[in-house]
């Protein structure tokens, strides 16, 4: 199995479109942004944590906040892929970056 942002976004549009509003998986969004700063709190010694295995609850937090991020471009039919390709590529020229995303992809697809 291979998730791609692609097939991830049919999955949530199937899932939210017609059921969800963006206003109502904005704030689910901000929800789990807020559980992954409480991970991160944790992680630092800034809140107190008991026997947890914060790093599987860093990702578990960090797949909910990309969760409800792309189900709010999904529902709105934005492919995000192309929009992070695009973006990468304006930074990347902003930035001096030495590379940028979609020649990296090309290059990764190549192995
Ligand atoms: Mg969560």
């Amino acid at each position: 199995m291979k998730l791609t942002i692609e097939a991830l976004a049919a999955y949530l549009n199937q899932l939210y479109s017609g059921k969800a509003t963006e206003q109502s998986l904005m704030m689910k969004l901000v929800e789990e942004m807020g559980e992954v700063a409480e991970v991160l709190n944790k992680r630092a010694g800034f809140k107190a944590s008991q026997d947890e295995n914060l790093t599987r609850e860093l990702g578990e937090e960090l797949a909910d906040v990309i969760h409800y991020t792309v189900a709010i471009a999904a529902i709105n039919q934005i492919d995000l892929a192309q929009v992070m390709v695009r973006k990468d590529r304006i930074a990347s020229i902003k930035y001096h970056h030495p590379i940028n995303l979609e020649d990296f992809l090309e290059a990764f697809d190549q192995k």
